[in-house]
C-alpha cells in the first residue's frame, strides 16, 4: 500500500495525508510537499517534531467512508480468529453496508464477494474498495435471502436484519466444514437465528459470543480503565456447515 502518508508526534497526534503531492496544514503548522518525500523525523513550519511514514492498510482503513455503522475491529478480530480466514479463503458477505467488514476481509483473504440491496451503499463500498486498492473484492446488488451465486465458500458473514432467511442460500454455497457467521445487535435476532439453525440437519457447532473491549489509561501510577461506557455493538454467532 503506497498511497498516503502518516504524520505522528510523540504525544500521539496523528494525521493521514491522502494526497502527498501538496502541502499539508495542521494546527501545529504546515508541512511542505517536499517533506512528504522524506522518511523519519521532520518538523512543521512552527518547529514541532513529527515522524512521517507510509500509510499502512490499517491507517487507510480507519478512515474509510461510512454511511451505516461499520462492524468494530474487536468483532472483526474474533471473526477472523474463529474461522481461521487466511490467504486461501473464499468469502461471501452481506449486507455490504459501508464495506467495513468486506474490505478488511478482502485485505487478508483470497476473494470476497459482498451483497447489498441498496445502490447508495454499493457506491460507498465501490469508493472504499478503490481507495484501499482491493482487487479481490466483488460487489453485487442482490438480496442474500434470494440465493448466493458463489459455490464452495469457506466463510459467509451476515450482518442483515433477518439472518435466518439466508440459511437456505448459505447451506448451498458453503463447503462442508465452512463457517456461517451472523452478527446481530439484539437478543431476539440471535434467538431466532439459533432456533432456525437448530431445527436443520445441515449446520452444527453453534457458538454465540460477545466481545467487550475495555481500554486502559496508563499515566505513571494512575492506571485504570478509561472512564467511558462499555458500548454494545453486537453478538456473533458461528455455525459450521456439515
Ligand atoms: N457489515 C457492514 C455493515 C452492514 S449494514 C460493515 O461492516 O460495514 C447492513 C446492510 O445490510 C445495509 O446496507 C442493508 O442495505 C443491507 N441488507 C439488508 N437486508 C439485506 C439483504 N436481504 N441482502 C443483502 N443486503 C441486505
Amino acid at each position: 500500500m503506497s498511497k498516503g502518508k502518516v504524520l505522528v508526534d510523540r504525544e500521539g497526534n496523528k494525521f493521514l495525508i491522502k494526497d502527498a503531492s501538496k502541502d499539508y496544514h495542521t494546527k501545529f503548522g504546515f508541512f511542505g510537499k517536499e517533506d512528504m518525500k522524506k522518511a523519519g523525523k521532520i518538523k512543521s513550519s512552527t518547529g514541532k517534531a513529527f515522524s512521517i511514514f507510509d500509510a499502512s492498510f490499517i491507517d487507510l482503513y480507519r478512515r474509510i467512508k461510512r454511511n451505516a455503522q461499520i462492524i468494530p475491529l474487536k468483532d472483526v478480530g474474533l471473526i477472523i480468529a474463529e474461522t481461521g480466514i487466511n490467504k486461501s479463503s473464499k468469502i461471501v458477505d452481506a449486507g455490504a453496508g459501508s464495506g467495513g467488514l468486506s474490505c478488511f476481509l478482502a485485505a487478508i483473504a483470497k476473494e470476497v464477494t459482498t451483497y447489498d440491496i441498496r445502490e447508495d451503499f454499493i457506491e460507498i463500498v465501490e469508493f472504499n474498495k478503490k481507495s484501499l486498492e482491493l482487487k479481490n473484492l466483488k460487489i453485487k446488488k442482490k438480496d442474500i435471502y434470494e440465493g448466493i451465486d458463489e459455490k464452495n465458500i469457506d466463510v459467509i458473514t451476515l450482518d442483515v436484519p433477518e439472518p435466518w432467511k439466508a440459511l437456505d442460500s448459505a447451506a448451498k454455497a458453503l463447503k462442508a466444514g465452512g463457517f456461517l457467521v451472523s452478527y446481530s445487535p439484539t437478543i431476539p435476532q440471535i434467538m431466532d437465528f439459533v432456533e432456525a439453525v437448530r431445527i436443520r440437519d445441515d449446520f452444527s457447532c453453534i457458538k454465540t459470543s460477545e466481545i467487550i473491549e475495555r481500554i486502559w489509561e496508563i499515566e505513571a501510577r494512575k492506571v485504570r480503565p478509561k472512564s467511558q461506557p462499555i458500548g454494545h455493538s453486537g453478538f456473533l454467532t458461528f455455525v459450521r456447515k456439515i
